[in-house]
């Protein structure tokens, strides 16, 4: 923590007072200085890139927003310009940049992005739940990459997206939502949130579930929230033939699977990168505003000053999203 010059608006910007931010895995793999983090951040940097706050100033440029709206925001800024872009797909923009990794973020009192990677946090809303709108977004445009009405979904890993996801399937009528992970605190977590199963791989098989939830051949949906390779694995395994997977989880480029799973299946297999831009948002506020509940994600609010320990409740896994009041 330390003193930096606060950052001025340029003419099509949006300064925000920062009120609540939230840590992300990513934030901890800058904190812990990782091989990763070596290779992508380019030092002095501002991190972060979960956050909610008040409109402190704009540009002259801007249109939409003025001082004193409660504001959130998109971290990636794409270049507008690229097929993609200009398409109206931009979270698939080839040059984004991201806020708080490749540019300036939120972990500061106040943050300047472009008016157009503004979103604002409607009365509704409280701001420790808008805090992390970004992984709540990744939960959501991953779990509406495929239609689960009366699908039975498998969730690999309880993670604090993982965790959300579970809700938002039951939101949007899945049948069964079965989780897995290898924490019991993370799947406790999940199972408040809904989940009809939650499996830990350490001492059970996934398909020992299949009864006791009267499945016979597999799942028709997997979203893969866990990076981890054993996690994936255990998912192709486990689909019914035709099923289809969104997977949000980087997994390490050296993952090894059996690809007669996804051939012989015909299965589907999408990427997901960040939300859309701005159909994720658009729907995040709208199921909010209409009973979906993601309160129990939030395990720790603690002010900025102790964000040590915040780092620290990250680094030992038992928790669900950490927010940091400013
Ligand atoms: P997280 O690391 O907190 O959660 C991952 C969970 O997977 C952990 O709880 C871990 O215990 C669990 N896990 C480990 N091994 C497992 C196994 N064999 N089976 C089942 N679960 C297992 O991460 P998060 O913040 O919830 O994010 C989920 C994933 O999505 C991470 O891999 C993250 O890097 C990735 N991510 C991707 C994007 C994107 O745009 N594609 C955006 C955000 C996060
Ligand atoms: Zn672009």
């Amino acid at each position: 923590m330390e003193n930096v010059p606060i950052p001025e608006c340029s003419t099509n910007d949006v300064k925000i007072k920062i009120t609540h931010t939230a840590i992300c895995g990513t934030d901890l793999h800058i904190y812990k200085w990782d091989e990763w983090s070596q290779r992508t951040i380019n030092t002095p940097i501002i991190t972060g890139h979960e956050f909610v706050g008040i409109v402190d100033d704009v540009g002259p440029g801007v249109t939409h927003y003025k001082p004193g709206d409660r504001v959130s925001g998109e971290g990636h800024i794409t270049c507008g310009y690229c097929r993609n872009c200009r398409a109206g797909k931009r979270h698939l923009c080839h040059q984004t940049i991201g806020i708080g990794i490749n540019r300036d973020g939120a972990f500061a009192e106040y943050l300047v992005i472009p008016e157009s990677n503004v979103w604002p946090i409607h009365d509704e809303i409280p701001s420790k739940i808008a805090a992390f709108f970004d992984p709540y977004g990744n939960a959501v445009h991953t779990a509406l990459a495929f239609e689960m009405v009366a699908e039975d979904v498998l969730i690999t890993g309880a993670g604090p997206i993982g965790i959300m996801a579970v809700a938002i399937c039951n939101y949007v009528g899945a049948r069964h939502v079965v989780i897995t992970d290898v924490n019991d605190y993370r799947l406790e977590l999940a199972r408040k949130m809904g989940a009809s199963k939650t499996i830990n791989v350490k001492y059970h098989k996934i398909s020992d579930a299949f009864e006791e939830l009267n499945m016979s051949v597999g799942f028709d949906v997997g979203l893969e929230m866990s990076g981890n390779p054993d996690a994936f694995k255990d998912m192709l395994t486990n689909m019914y033939h035709g099923g289809k997977i969104a997977m949000l989880g980087l997994l390490p480029e050296s993952t090894k699977i059996n690809w007669d799973n996804i051939i012989f299946k015909g299965l589907n297999v999408k990427g997901i990168y960040g939300r859309e831009m701005y159909e994720s948002w658009y729907k995040m506020t709208q199921m909010l505003r209409s009973g979906l509940d993601i309160s129990k994600v939030l395990t720790h609010t603690i002010s900025v000053d102790d964000f040590q320990e915040g780092f620290d409740i990250m680094e030992s896994r038992n928790c669900g999203k950490v927010v940091l009041k400013w």
